[in-house]
């Protein structure tokens, strides 16, 4: 599913992306790993392959990859913010307070507050990557 990676490289070229070679280590890194994942953890993940590339950098990468579309940001509670490819999206997450248990869910759900807002309110929501905070299903005992 979606572009290969030489093939989401050479798009962010055309769209004006300088690729250093440190970036493209990084981004390989956000690719290959296709869930969610920290800036800590892609730090960790670099440092194997290029031990110059500092936090810093991986966080400018991130930013300007949040800038070209490309990943998501979502706060799954640990206070952490986690990055996933947008080509995985659109999901949201349900967050459990009790037992940190994490579930998916599809973005139509948010059909109807969408366009009742835009109707309503006319306004529109971004609803890219959210994560909703409550209470299981096995910790309400049911
Ligand atoms: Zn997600
Ligand atoms: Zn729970």
């Amino acid at each position: 599913m979606g572009q290969t990676q030489a093939g989401l490289i050479e798009e962010l070229r055309a769209r004006g992306m300088r690729m250093t070679p440190q970036r493209a280590i990084i981004f390989e890194t956000i690719n290959q790993l296709e869930g969610h994942i920290t800036a800590e953890e892609i730090f960790a993940q670099v440092q194997k392959v290029n031990a110059y590339i500092s936090l810093a950098t991986v966080y400018r990468t991130l930013e300007l990859l949040q800038e070209f579309d490309l990943i998501t940001p979502t706060n799954l509670g640990d206070s952490q913010t986690c990055f996933a490819l947008k080509e995985h999206c659109c999901h949201h997450h349900l967050v459990c307070l009790q037992c940190g248990n994490i579930e998916e869910f599809s973005d139509d759900l948010f059909d109807l507050v969408r366009s009742r807002l835009e109707d309503e309110h006319g306004f529109q929501v971004r609803t890219d990557h959210m994560s909703l905070f409550g209470v299981c299903k096995a910790c309400r005992g049911e």
